[in-house]
């Protein structure tokens, strides 16, 4: 019997930028005795199912995005006599999709690091159960991924986990429902072995896939002082020391190391943070923007966010401690005008954003967002093949609506189209080089202007594409991108790289 992990996608690449990590770390949780399990990335290339054969078990991960490729597979692999089992947010949330569409024996809801083993155990005994449940697990149960196990050129980045949960509660986001609003922060010890473990392996960027890499604000710290039962100022003063601790680490390490992550706005208060963040070679960040005015930010209840020109203040206090923003925007909020998208590309340029992404907005489910969109329209969803547009995972992706909720004043087309101009206009080539100046070598001015022009062909144009030969080429190119970036970023292997020892460690062991 062998186990397979297989991340389904629509699109192959033939290099990905992002390792999959949940593959690497899932692996970690396979027994020795069922040896090493086999990985298979779709967003390299397609998985062969003929590779198959009775009684393997084959473990398929999906998030809403790739849930309906990933039942597909997990038919195929049924027919071949596999026993097929789901995880990931998607089937956390709907266990029984997974079982009625996807052929599943079995699915797996919330963390699979604990539960995985049993999982193996009961297939190969011709008994698997239909849900467990995996639940949140405790930070000190989280896995080091299996890195041995991944073919080092096919990805551009590589990725480490340092916190799981996100305290905040946007409307459109599930990770706070999925992965909790307290924040599981992994011990600094086993982080940066993993990180040391990649350099040694000659990745030089490293995406620290958190949730949100700044659990604790100052204001959620000056809340807890004002209480007279110190017990949770405590607790997250706790967490904040140890973030620091680990950024102390990060220090250590060769300065060659690019590290990118997410945070929200608030981090921006906090230039003690900042400047850690910028020694630790952290040098860029996600930002959830969303909307640039107030009425915007209201929409996805994100209001402790700033809007106009403080915004654009704010932003540009990332740029002065050294952190590179890749910000994030919605549009189809219903606030929006026709002239947002305009003021959104002015407002990108002027907080001198370094990447941007632009996405139409779309109610995930396990939202606050989709539950409202359920509950309005119940009976009177529209249908498309049957299938209602509030199950759009569902409807295959040529005939998915491009904007799934009515707008109170643009048409859907209007909403896409406007998406796709912002999109153009922010990494036409002029833009790209002028951003480019951020960095000295021409070398990497040049790598700087690939990277924009990826962005655009595989995040932008695959999904915003209103036909599949467009898809299709966007997915080309953005393969080329890719192959090309992967040389790029690397830097030759560091075979002997210590690992950095808390100052803590290192006064023990001098005494
Ligand atoms: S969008 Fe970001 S800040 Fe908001 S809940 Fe999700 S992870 Fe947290």
């Amino acid at each position: 019997m062998r186990v397979h992990i297989v991340n389904p996608s629509h699109f192959s690449f033939g290099t990905g930028f992002i390792t999959p990590r949940w593959m690497f770390v899932l692996a970690a949780a396979t027994p020795a005795k069922w040896g090493d399990p086999v990985l298979s990335d779709e967003s390299l290339e397609p998985f062969d199912t003929n590779q198959l054969e009775t009684g393997d078990v084959i473990g398929i991960g999906v998030h809403t995005g790739n849930a309906l490729v990933g039942y597909e597979l997990g038919q195929r692999a049924r027919a071949r006599g596999a026993w097929v089992v789901y995880g990931g947010s998607h089937p956390t949330l709907f266990p029984e999709e997974a079982l009625e569409r996807g052929g599943a024996h079995a699915v797996v809801k919330g963390d699979g690091d604990v539960v995985w083993g049993q999982v193996i155990e009961d297939c190969a005994s011709g008994a698997p159960k239909r849900i467990y449940d995996g639940g949140r697990i405790d930070a000190s149960k989280f896995r080091k991924a299996r890195w041995d196990l991944m073919r080092r050129k096919s990805y551009c980045w590589a990725s480490v986990q340092t916190v799981r949960g996100c305290p905040k509660h946007c409307s459109f986001c599930s990770v706070w429902r999925t992965d909790g609003q307290k924040p599981r922060q992994r011990e600094v010890n086993p982080v940066i072995e993993e990180i040391v473990e990649l350099r040694r392996m000659g990745f030089r960027f490293i995406a620290l896939a958190d949730d949100n890499f700044y659990p604790v604000t100052l204001e959620d710290l000056r809340m807890a002082a004002r209480r007279e039962d110190k017990a949770r100022y405590n607790e997250l003063k706790a967490l904040r020391d140890e973030r620091f601790e680990l950024m102390a680490l990060m220090a250590q390490l060769p300065s060659d190391l690019n590290f990118f992550t997410q945070i929200t706005m608030e981090s921006a208060e906090d230039p003690e943070f900042l400047d850690a963040m910028r020694a630790a070679h952290i040098k860029g960040a996600l930002v959830g923007i969303e909307a640039v005015t107030p009425e915007g930010l209201k929409d996805v209840y994100k209001d402790f966010n700033l809007a106009g020109d403080e915004l654009v203040e704010r932003l540009q206090t990332f740029r002065k401690h050294g952190i590179y923003i890749l910000g994030s925007f919605i549009f189809g909020l219903p606030s929006d005008r026709p002239h947002t998208f305009d003021a959104t590309a002015d407002l990108a340029k002027r907080a001198d954003i370094t990447f941007a992404q632009f996405v139409t907005l779309t109610p995930f489910p396990g939202t606050l967002d989709f539950e409202k969109w359920e509950r309005e329209k119940g009976a009177d969803m529209p249908m498309v093949d049957g299938i209602p547009v509030s199950r759009h995972w569902l409807i295959p992706q040529g005939k998915r609506p491009k904007l799934l909720t009515p707008h109170p004043v643009m048409s859907g087309e209007q909403i896409r189209q406007g998406t796709q101009n912002v999109w153009n206009n922010f990494y036409s080539l002029n833009a790209a080089w002028k951003r480019s100046d951020i960095l000295k070598a021409f070398r990497n001015r040049v790598a700087f202007v690939v990277a924009s022009k990826v962005m655009l062909q595989a995040f932008g144009n695959t999904g915003l594409s209103t036909d599949s030969a467009r898809a299709s080429r966007a997915t080309k190119l953005g393969g080329i991108g890719f192959s090309l970036l992967q040389k790029m970023f690397a830097a030759p292997p560091l075979p002997d790289l210590m690992v950095p020892e808390t100052p803590r460690a290192t006064e023990e062991s001098a005494a």
